[in-house]
Parts: structure tokens; sequence; C-alpha cells
């Protein structure tokens, strides 16, 4: 891991620290959101109620079951773990069961403490990857940020600008990038090359067993993109759409800015290499 000895913002976040724990968690993914029927959900939920399937001790009555039933939105999202802090860090680990009182502001706190978790998430891994000492300052400063308000008071959580925190969040990110991705080579194919961009429609591409390092695809739309067997070393994922792309055999042990849900939502195997922060999806296995 690396950090600058100049950085006042400490070492970078431990990731393991952004994972879900729903055992404390009050299931605040399954009541603060408000979802709709569709290929991700078997039907209609308005935010700030219980899912139908949500049993009185916060677990899922279909766990086991919910891509056959119809849940397969369930099986992507991931909090980043703000649902055990929100739980039990502003409201003492007293559930919105036991206190309705303090429903309304338990989940407008998850839904922000989401997003700021997210982008722990990207900050801890743009402060491991940069060698620049600004940029490493940079997203240590931010990150402090982030966190003292995800720590604080729920007023000060909920009145926090969090599209200007992003804003300023994702030029970080953008910069990290450029640099990270400047010590990979080309491709060497200028075909390919001029198809590798930031929001490129790569939907069901062949991409298979291509050297990919280092390419920019920031909000690409890889959905059911065929990357088995490629190396994405040091290639820009952030924001990268890979529902049931083809990971197998794929080298993302170094890819940039990947996350769970990105790769919940994707097809791999136990050959796919992964970053050591993400969990393989368990569905994977039986694949
Ligand atoms: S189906 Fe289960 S996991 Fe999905 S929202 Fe409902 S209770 Fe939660």
């Amino acid at each position: 891991m690396h950090t600058t000895s100049a950085d006042p913002a400490g070492p970078a976040l431990d990731r393991p620290s952004l994972r879900p724990d729903c055992g404390n968690c009050f299931a605040l993914c399954c009541t603060a959101f408000g979802f709709s029927r569709s290929a991700d959900f078997a039907l209609d939920k308005p935010a700030g109620s219980p899912c139908q399937n949500l049993a009185p001790d916060f677990s899922c009555t279909i766990h086991d079951s919910l891509r056959p039933r119809g849940f397969r939105g369930c099986t992507v999202f991931d909090c980043f773990g703000a649902g055990q802090n929100v739980s039990q860090g502003p409201f003492g680990g007293e559930s919105w069961l036991d206190r309705p009182e303090t429903k309304d502001g338990m989940f407008s706190a998850f839904k922000a403490a989401r997003q700021l978790h997210e982008m722990l998430w990207y900050l801890a891994e743009a402060q491991t990857r940069t060698f620049d000492p600004d940029s490493s300052i940079r997203a240590g400063l931010l990150r402090n940020r982030i966190e003292k308000a995800v720590k604080g008071e729920l007023p000060e959580l909920l009145a926090l600008d969090i599209p200007g925190l992003h804003s300023q969040v994702r030029s970080t990110l953008m910069d990290v990038s450029e640099e990270v991705r400047a010590s990979y080579f080309a491709t060497g194919d200028d075909h390919l090359e001029s198809a590798l961009k930031p929001g490129a429609d790569l939907m069901g591409k062949n991409l298979s067993s291509r050297r990919l390092c280092g390419a920019d695809l920031r909000g690409a739309y890889l959905i059911a993109a065929d990357l088995r067997g490629s190396d994405l070393a040091g290639a820009d994922l952030l924001g990268a759409d890979l529902r049931d792309a083809r990971l197998e055999g794929a080298d993302l042990s170094n890819a940039l800015y990947l996350t769970q849900p990105q790769l919940n939502a994707a097809l791999g195997s136990g050959r796919t290499l992964l970053p050591a922060d993400l969990a393989r999806p368990p569905r994977w296995s039986k694949a």
C-alpha cells in the first residue's frame, strides 16, 4: 500500500470497514429505498416502507432464492457499510421498529450515508494508488471531511452538500486515474484503442483475451460484453455498467475503481482474479 510521508490526512482508509455488516443493520436497504416492478424487482415498493419479504428480525425470508424469485436487484446492491454505521452510530443501536419516531431521520441518514460511503471507497483506492503527494493529500482531506460527516451529528449529515462533495471527489478520482493509466502501455491495436473510451457503448462486444490495461472505461456500457481472459490492470471502471459481462478468467486484480455492486451484477467464476478488498459473488462458484 502506498501513502506519502507528507500526507497530513494519514494513511489510506482500510476498505474492509466499508463492507456491509447486515447483522448490525436494521435492514435499511430493504426499507429506506423504493423500487419499481422490473427485471430487478418482482414488485413495487414505496420508499420508507418495509419490503413484504422482510422478517421482524430484519432478515430476508427469501434470501436463498432472490434471483429465481425475481429480486436480482437485491443480490447486486451494496451499502458500502453505511447500513451498520447509521444503525449503530447516530441511532445508538435502537431500531426504527422499536422507535418508529426515528424512522424518517434514519432512512434519510442512510440514503445520504450510502452515497458518502461509496465516495470513501473510491477515495481510499485513489489514495492507495497515487504516487502524487498532492493527489494523496487531496484524497485524504476529502476522506477526513466525509468521515467526520458520517460519524457526526444527524443535522449536519442531512445538511451536507453532497453534490458539491461529489464533484470534488470526482475531480480527484479522475486525476488519479490519469496518473495510473499513464503507467500502462497502449494496447497496440488502434481500432481497439478508439473504441475504449469513457461512456463507450460496448454492449455485447467481444473483448475476450485482450490486453485492456490502462483503458479509460469510465461509465462505459459493458453490458453482456465478453471480457473473458482479458487483462484489465489499471483500467478505469468507474461507474462502468458490467451487468451480465463475462469475466471468467479475466484479471481484475489491479483494475481501478471497481466496486462490489459491479461484480455482483457480472458473470464470473473461480478463475476471475479480483482485487483483495472485493468478494467473489457466491453464485460465481456455481458457474
Ligand atoms: S427481497 Fe429480501 S433483500 Fe430484497 S428488499 Fe425484500 S427483504 Fe430485502
